[in-house]
């Protein structure tokens, strides 16, 4: 099977899916390798298996959009490698795959990473017993496999997802135990200092408002000012506690799911050596990047939500542009015509991106998320407290680096990714310097676990002792 490529997407979500169809229009070279079983990534999740079992229109209009997109892909001509995990790719536009068994060796002219967010860490008490976990993974069982929360369990944080998820449950003929609302920033402040973005993203509100309005009919109790959470319980959740005005409550629970927006996945562009910023608005780190997705490292873009978290609409703008980006560093589309090409997707982005200063102000993390109390455990892979990261601090460490070689906090098999921006926060705290001082984990290859057999059978001939 071919291997080499002009353009290689890596991630199969809107960004993905919308810059593989893109690039083959202009006559690129494509593949696309992506983790899951079927094209779609967070959003469209399984949206063609959810159509054919009568399941997709429970899952929302949004859900349901996807379906053009995906089918437009698999028009397309891109060559898809499904269920494949990209563990490294190298700047000089090296892709390493694996199905669990083999990995494969792509080459592309250009590397489009798109791999979207991952859900911010919520590093409470009690988080890490068993019948706790993100409102994204029960979704991903909802979508994957029609799985709905028992009628006991709990949601507890904020952002748009909480209200989605809770809604998409209702309208699937669930129930749930009620939403503890721990969202901080004012609507009014929120509203006032994004007033021109409110009125151009009002569809965004509306579906806020539907979702509200959904969950009201179907009474499900919401507790709004919830100024902390805990999950209580021996071996497993068995109580939620949480915080109103300064005074404790109590209620059983089946399971506690939670939620605190979402972040960039930038595992692999730290991984790549491309520049970062600290986004103070979203609170993460991104890649930096041109309006067409390009880092600092000639071969890479970036595009959609691993470079700075606007949704699946503005995903797919970023998608298209970085394919014409491309297509024209590649010599394939001259400059004025790659200009007339983007005009439509810029203006689409900037309608799609104008509801963001609104939410980001409105779902922006409580600091104490970012920087737990002492007992709370931040590394679930090396059960490290906040404590130990700020011993390790008081004894000198500047950095997530040093913290990690004094604790081995950010040394377990999810390699930092859950841990990562607690470490950072909590450094930051305790120096009183800003977040980006005090930097992130240094990432190094492999991404995602593989086999020793697999690098083994990818020496080339001749190579080794
Ligand atoms: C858990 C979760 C649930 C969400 N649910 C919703 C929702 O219901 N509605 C909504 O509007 N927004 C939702 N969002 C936000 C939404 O996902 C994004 O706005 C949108 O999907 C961004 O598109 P994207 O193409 O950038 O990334 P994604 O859609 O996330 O696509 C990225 C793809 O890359 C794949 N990938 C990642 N790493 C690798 C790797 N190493 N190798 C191979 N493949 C890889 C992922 O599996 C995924 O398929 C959710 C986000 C998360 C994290």
């Amino acid at each position: 099977m071919k291997r080499d490529f002009d353009f290689v997407v890596v991630g199969g979500g809107p960004a993905g899916l919308a810059a593989a169809v893109q690039a083959r229009s202009l006559g690129l070279s494509v593949a696309l390798v992506d983790e899951q079983p079927a094209p779609g990534g967070q959003i469209y999740r399984a949206v063609e298996r959810a159509e054919a079992e009568g399941r997709a229109a429970a899952l929302g209009a949004d859900y349901r959009d996807g379906l053009a997109l995906v089918r437009a892909f698999r028009d397309c001509g891109a060559v898809h490698f499904a269920s494949r995990q990209v563990w490294q790719v190298e700047p000089e536009g090296r892709v390493f795959a694996t199905d669990g068994r083999e990995s494969i060796v792509l080459r592309g002219s250009r590397i489009l990473v798109a791999v979207g967010a991952l859900e911010r860490p919520v590093p409470i008490r009690g988080w890490t017993l068993p019948g706790v976990m993100t409102v994204g993974a029960a979704q991903v069982l909802h979508k994957s496999i029609g799985l709905l929360p028992s009628p006991g369990v709990w949601i507890a944080g904020s952002g748009p997802l909480v209200l989605h998820f809770a809604a998409e449950v209702v309208a699937a003929g669930g129930r749930l135990a009620g939403i503890l609302d721990t969202a901080r920033g004012g609507l009014p402040e929120a509203a006032i200092a994004n007033a021109a973005g409110m009125l151009r993203g009002w569809r965004y509100l509306a579906r806020g408002l539907g979702y509200l309005a959904a969950l009201r009919q179907a009474d499900v109790r919401r507790v709004t000012g919830v100024e902390a959470v805990e999950a209580v319980g021996e071996g497993r959740i068995a109580r939620v506690r949480w915080r109103v005005n300064g005074a404790w409550n109590e209620a059983p629970a089946e399971g506690l799911l939670l939620h605190e927006g979402v972040i960039p996945s930038t595992h692999m562009t730290f991984a790549l050596g491309c520049a970062h910023d600290w986004d103070d608005a979203q609170r993460c780190f991104r890649p930096r990047t041109d309006d067409f997705g390009a880092t600092d490292v000639e071969a890479i873009l970036v595009a959609g939500d691993c470079g700075g978290i606007g949704g699946a609409r503005v995903a797919e703008c970023q998608g298209r542009l970085a394919a014409i980006g491309a297509a024209t560093a590649l010599g394939r589309l001259p400059v004025p015509e790659r200009e007339r090409l983007a005009r439509p997707a810029r203006e689409a982005l900037a309608r799609h991106r104008a509801i963001r200063g609104f939410l980001d102000a409105l779902y922006a993390p409580p600091p104490e998320l970012l920087a737990p109390p002492d007992d709370v455990i931040v590394c679930r892979c090396e059960s490290i407290t906040a404590g130990r990261i700020r011993e390790a601090v008081a004894l000198g460490c500047r950095g997530p680096n040093q913290v990690k070689s004094f604790t081995r906090c950010g040394m377990g098999p999810c390699q930092g990714r859950l841990c990562g921006p607690t470490v950072t926060g909590t450094i930051a705290a305790e120096l009183g310097v800003p977040p980006a001082q005090a930097g992130a984990f240094r990432v190094r290859p492999p991404l995602k676990p593989v086999r020793l057999g697999e690098l083994a059978a990818l020496a080339e001939p001749g190579e080794g002792a």
